[in-house]
């Protein structure tokens, strides 16, 4: 895969040929588009009308859209409520229907745009990743999904009866790996269903996939446990992995950045995604115009094959940052 630049965009209001023209201006090659840019033309439109590639990259299990007509597909976490915190409302990975649906969107917009790369997102169970501190306690994790469509699943699986009054003690105290390794099944399951349906809709795109941004030993093994990524696994359906290792969110350093992409890297055989971070998110602070180069500066000399500028929204009001792209993107 040769290097990709690319940069996320969310706003369906946001004027096509604006974006489409900046990121022609900036260097950007390939902009990522979320499945809301393609219920009509416009957005592949003008990517064309500036000779652009792009990515498309689909949110899994992130859909507030489809748990407003269907409230029962809900996550339930460890905490006994509902997925929905913020913009992130999460659709319980054991809901075939689900699926079904999410394929016939998928047929809908493979036939608006031809991408050069699809990622699959949330592609995972529930957790609020951006919020969780990588030095904290893996204890106090809220994840999903202990719903009862889950846990009867799991209880044909494994062949024990959960205790339905607090499944998620019952499951992390006594029967973690099989509750884990049952978690991370499913997911790959999923992966390897939407995947196969993407290979025949856009026979000439590179698959990828996103991956939480923590080693299968951080917080004792919550990547396997809360998150349900086997993330080698996931990386043997795909050409690439995009671990999302966004350094101001997580509080960590450029150095953890570069460790964490090489272990992902010589885990799973397969190139990289490098995330850039424009603006800061989540934690208190800013992100300086200097901080920004300095991010893209060590993004150009990693060996990544794609850099993700995180987001559009946010350079199209900073043209200090925006000229900075400009000069790594297009030198
Ligand atoms: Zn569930």
């Amino acid at each position: 895969m040769t290097s990709i630049r690319s940069m996320m965009v969310f706003d369906t209001s946001v004027d096509t040929g604006t974006f489409a023209r900046s990121c022609k201006e900036w260097g950007v090659d390939m902009p990522s588009l979320h499945p809301g840019f393609l219920e009509d033309d416009r957005m592949a439109r003008a990517l064309d009308a500036q000779g652009l590639r792009s990515w498309l990259n689909l949110p899994v299990f992130c859909d507030p859209k489809y748990l407003e007509r269907h409230p029962d597909a809900y996550v339930i976490t460890s905490l006994g409520r509902r997925a929905a915190e913020d913009w992130l409302h999460f659709v319980c990975p054991s809901r075939d229907d689900y699926l079904d649906s999410a394929i016939a969107g998928l047929r809908r917009h493979l036939a608006r745009l031809s991408p050069a790369v699809v990622s699959l997102d949330f592609i995972r169970h529930f957790v609020f990743w951006e919020r969780i501190a990588l030095d904290g306690p893996s204890a106090g994790i809220e994840d999903g999904c202990y719903c009862p469509v889950c846990l009867s699943r799991f209880e044909q699986d494994c062949g024990e009866t959960i205790d339905r009054k607090d499944p998620a003690t019952h499951l992390h105290r006594q029967l973690l790996q099989p509750w884990a390794d049952w978690k991370c099944r499913r997911i790959l399951e999923v992966a390897e269903r939407l995947l196969a349906e993407i290979r025949t809709l856009a026979p000439g795109a590179a698959l990828a996939v996103q991956t939480v941004p923590w080693r299968e030993s951080d917080l004792d093994g919550a990547i396997r446990t809360r998150a349900g990524q086997d993330v080698p696994g996931l990386a043997r359906l795909a050409a690439m992995v995009a671990p999302m290792a966004f350094t101001q969110i997580l509080g960590q350093t450029a150095r953890w950045k570069e460790q964490l992409l090489a272990h992902v890297r010589a885990s799973t055989g397969k190139p990289v995604c490098f995330y850039v971070q424009a603006e800061a998110l989540y934690r208190d602070g800013t992100i300086t115009a200097e901080q920004f180069d300095a991010e893209l500066t060590h993004a150009r000399h990693s060996d990544a094959a794609a850099i993700m500028v995180f987001h559009y929204e946010q350079l199209a009001v900073r043209p200090d940052k925006a000229e900075i792209l400009r000069k790594h993107f297009r030198p």
